[in-house]
């Protein structure tokens, strides 16, 4: 077989995909080329189907996956689906590496009694809707209600709350999907209660995402000043940890102003736990939460505990945001407890012995767990990225030769996939910036891939 590049496939092109195609094509030991596989039309994951339309700043790094996309080393085959149109099996004799960057494609559950009622669903079922994820285009949330309930507080819970409380004249210079800001115009929401299980110091929301709170137009941020009293360990993690300090020290100043004049308010409550969701003609109609207190365990965590008192919340929808949960993919080890992709430091390993698997490895949130920043990832993709090239030199190579592209092709001709290519994508893209253009938004965009090949002419 003559030399030829080391053939890479990469199973998701969100940013965990970018940053290790980057770190691929950034090093000059190893001569490459690397083929981005997505389920979706469009590349770069969540940057485009999570970060809140209104973040614009955090959604100017899909620039730089640009960059690494327009490659000639790198090629995109968007609505291309793992397991149905390519597999393991049928990958590996056209690849000597595979890299799993699927994330975390499902959301954690309460496990409450009313959790299946209509209007309750995940925050993550919410932001795939208003950012218009093709598959979330019908969730159509039922915004005629007055009272939603926000489960958890991180930075997740904070951009649902936020779109909740902000007016259509506050989102319309974004990329909220069309379906999503014609929903919120009509929106009579006016309460939204942030629940966190454990107290203020733990919140895991960051600094500049609770201080959004106190500059939105139409809804004032509400704090029970009672709820922020910190008990001695609780005292001790805001001294040594700047963020928790200063989200408390937010929330002081919020729970100062009262109640404010404001038709919408974001109550923040702390150290309170929904146990049960109430229905009314299969819908939530209320939820009934319980007080909880703080109990240090034998390693220093607090965990919440229940005090027995409780409360009702009016509220006609619930959003869960309790984290992200992987979903296992056909033929690919699974850690059913992390929801992740059992690894050593990126190299997959065989859950039954322990050994690594040659040739895969794992990068993001598959890898490591849904936390950190899409900045994170950059870090954490590199260090697969040097393992695999350490791993080069041993390498059973892919009887392919050089240039038979055709067989991935063939693979997908013959699965009936009409996958869409970078280009086609690009083009798209420029559609997408064009009909922003006329409404003053940084795009408008197509939902799914009828809506592009059509305006692709067909
Ligand atoms: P997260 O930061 O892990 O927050 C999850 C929240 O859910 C925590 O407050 C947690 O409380 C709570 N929780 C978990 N189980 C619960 C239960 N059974 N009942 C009540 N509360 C429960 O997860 P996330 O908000 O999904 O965010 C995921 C990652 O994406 C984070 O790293 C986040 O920073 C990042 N992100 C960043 C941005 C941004 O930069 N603007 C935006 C969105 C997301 P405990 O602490 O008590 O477990």
């Amino acid at each position: 077989m003559p030399e030829r590049a080391v053939r890479i496939a990469i199973i998701g092109a969100g940013p965990s995909a970018y940053y290790a195609a980057a770190a691929l094509i950034g090093q000059e030991d190893v001569e490459v080329r690397v083929d981005m596989f997505d389920r979706l039309p469009a590349p770069y994951g969540l940057v485009r189907y999570g970060v809140a339309p209104d973040h614009q700043r955090i959604k100017s790094v899909a620039a730089l996956y640009e960059k690494t996309a327009n490659d000639p080393r790198v090629r995109f085959f968007g609505c291309v689906e793992f397991g149905k149109h390519i597999t393991i099996d049928s990958l590996r004799p056209l690849y000597d590496m595979l890299v799993f960057a699927t994330g975390a494609q499902s959301d954690r559950s309460l496990d409450i009694p009313g959790e299946d009622l209509q209007g309750s669903m995940s925050a993550t079922e919410f932001v795939a809707w208003y950012n218009g994820h093709p598959d979330y285009r019908d969730l159509n949330p039922n915004l005629e209600v007055e009272g939603v309930a926000v489960v958890g507080v991180g930075n997740v819970a904070m951009d649902v709350a936020r779109i909740l409380a902000k007016t259509v004249d506050e989102l319309k210079e974004t990329d909220i999907a069309e379906h999503a800001l014609e929903a919120l115009k009509q929106s009579k929401v006016k309460n939204i209660y942030v629940l966190g299980r454990r107290g203020a110091a733990q919140a895991k929301f960051t600094n500049p995402e609770i201080k959004e709170f106190g500059k939105l137009e139409h809804a004032d941020p509400v704090v029970l000043a009672s709820e922020l009293e910190l008990d001695p360990h609780s005292a001790a993690t805001v001294e040594q940890d700047r963020m928790a300090r200063q989200n408390v020290e937010i929330l002081r100043e919020y729970a100062a102003r009262g109640q404010g004049g404001k038709p919408r308010k974001v109550h923040f409550r702390f150290l309170v736990s929904p146990v049960e969701i109430t229905g009314r003609d299969g819908r939530v109609a209320a939820m009934k939460i319980e007080r909880n207190r703080l109990v240090s365990t034998p390693d220093g965590y607090l965990n919440a505990e229940g005090t027995g008192e409780f409360e009702e919340l009016p509220v006609g929808m619930v959003l869960r945001s309790v984290g992200y949960k992987g979903t296992p993919l056909p033929g690919v080890p699974y850690d059913k407890r992390k929801g992740t992709i059992p690894n050593d430091h990126g190299r997959v390993l065989n859950p039954a012995t322990g050994d690594v698997i040659p040739g895969a490895y794992v990068v993001g949130w598959a890898k490591r767990g849904p936390t950190g920043v899409i900045g994170t990832n950059k870090k954490d993709a590199e260090e697969t990225v040097a393992l695999m090239l350490e791993d080069v030199k041993h390498l059973r190579r892919a009887a392919v030769a050089h240039g038979q592209d055709k067989k991935l092709e063939d693979l997908l001709a013959e699965t009936g996939c009409k996958y869409i290519s970078f280009e086609e994508w690009q083009k798209a893209n420029a559609l997408e910036v064009e009909r922003g253009k006329a409404k003053g938004r940084p795009r408008v965009k197509f939902i799914n891939i009828e809506e592009i090949r059509t305006a692709l002419g067909g």
